[in-house]
C-alpha cells in the first residue's frame, strides 16, 4: 500500500489555452496559486501573469502549428504565441528555460480556489536571478 503525504495544497490539473482556442495546454499546479507579475519591458505589455512549472507539469494538447516564437535580448526566452489570435498562453521563460510558464490569465476559469500574486523585477533580471536562473517553488 502506497503512503499518501499530506500535502497543505494540493495539486491538481487545469486546463487553459489561447483566445481563438487553437492553442490548448494542460498543467499541473496548486489549487491555490501562486503567480507572479513581471515588469519587463514585454510583461508590463502583456500584462502576464506567471505560473511557473516544471516540463513534466505541462502538456499541450492542441495548437502547435499555429504557434510563433518570437526572440530578444539573449533570445534564451521562446515567447510563443498563438499566430491566428496573437495570445501568449505559455511560453518557455528565461529563468526556467527547461520548463514552462503558464499564463494565468489564461487558464479556464473556475479551477483556482486563490490567486496570489507576487511581483518580480525582471526589469533588473541579473539582480532577480543571481544564480542566472529561478528555482522551481511548488
Ligand atoms: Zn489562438
Amino acid at each position: 500500500m502506497r503512503r499518501e503525504s499530506i500535502h497543505v495544497d494540493q495539486v491538481i490539473t487545469r486546463q487553459g489555452g489561447c483566445h481563438c482556442g487553437r492553442v490548448r495546454f494542460e498543467v499541473l499546479a496548486p489549487r491555490n496559486l501562486r503567480v507572479l507579475e513581471c515588469n519587463c519591458s514585454i510583461c508590463s505589455m502583456a500584462g502576464y501573469l506567471h505560473l511557473i512549472v516544471a516540463a513534466d507539469r505541462f502538456k499541450l494538447l492542441s495548437g502547435g502549428d499555429a504557434l510563433t516564437t518570437y526572440g530578444f535580448n539573449t533570445r534564451t526566452a521562446r515567447h510563443l504565441f498563438c499566430s491566428i489570435c496573437g495570445i501568449k498562453s505559455f511560453y518557455v521563460p528565461r529563468s526556467h528555460p527547461d520548463g514552462f510558464s503558464v499564463n494565468a490569465r489564461c487558464l479556464d476559469p473556475g479551477t483556482a480556489a486563490q490567486i496570489s500574486i507576487e511581483k518580480t523585477d525582471g526589469r533588473n533580471w541579473e539582480a532577480q536571478y543571481p544564480a542566472g536562473r529561478g528555482e522551481y517553488r511548488d
